[in-house]
């Protein structure tokens, strides 16, 4: 049983761990056509219990980071490689990852994103197809195919990074700037964060 509905999966069973330690499947949230979309790993307790992605600490993080670059989360879109919670929030296995991979083709098709912003080692990985040392390689940006497409993506640590070590913090914020820059959100009125570009 199958089923999604818009940018919405409504019905799945593919995953037996992640049937079971679900309450809910967690779909993206934000415009459905967003110029920025954000990519996490798989929903945490707290988004299984809101059926949201990102509404627990590293969601904090997050909307602190995306307010410091002048954008709120209601300007952006949010979603999950695996939109079902895997028990004890272990990653998701690559057979996991690939039985939802139909379901992200569909919505970055939809949403059609000026730039990805992939959270932490998982969604790098899943997108680009190769091994990433994400602490490394956080800030750079890259082309991903996914279903027919092609998308610019920028390559983060996970807010969660921030949270076991103070120092990524900064590191974080910025990256989050530049996604508001490169995806053209940022208010072009802020002097600070454009000048990078000179
Ligand atoms: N971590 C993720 O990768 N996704 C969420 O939705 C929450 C925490």
């Amino acid at each position: 049983m199958e089923h999604m509905e818009g940018l919405c999966v409504t019905d799945c069973e593919r995953c037996p761990d992640l049937v079971e330690s679900r309450s809910r499947i967690v779909n993206g949230v934000g415009p459905d056509d967003a110029d920025l979309l954000f990519l996490g790993e798989a929903p945490g307790a707290k988004e299984d219990e809101g059926g949201e992605p990102f509404v627990g600490r590293s969601g904090t993080v997050l909307d602190d980071a995306l307010r410091e670059a002048g954008l709120a989360r209601a300007d952006v879109r949010i979603t999950n490689c695996v939109r079902c919670r895997p028990p004890e929030n272990r990653d998701p296995r690559s057979e996991e990852l690939s039985n939802c991979r139909g379901y992200l083709a569909r919505e970055f098709e939809l949403v059609d994103p000026e730039l990805v912003v992939t959270l932490g080692k998982v969604p790098s990985q899943h997108l680009l197809d190769r091994g990433v040392a994400i602490t490394k390689e956080a800030g750079s940006v890259a082309d991903a195919r996914l279903g027919d497409q092609s998308y610019r993506v920028l390559l983060s640590v996970h807010p969660a990074a921030t949270l076991y070590d103070r120092g990524q913090r900064e590191g974080f914020f910025e990256t989050i700037s530049r996604a508001a820059e490169l995806s053209g959100l940022a208010d072009s009125s802020s002097g600070q964060s454009s000048l990078g570009d000179f």
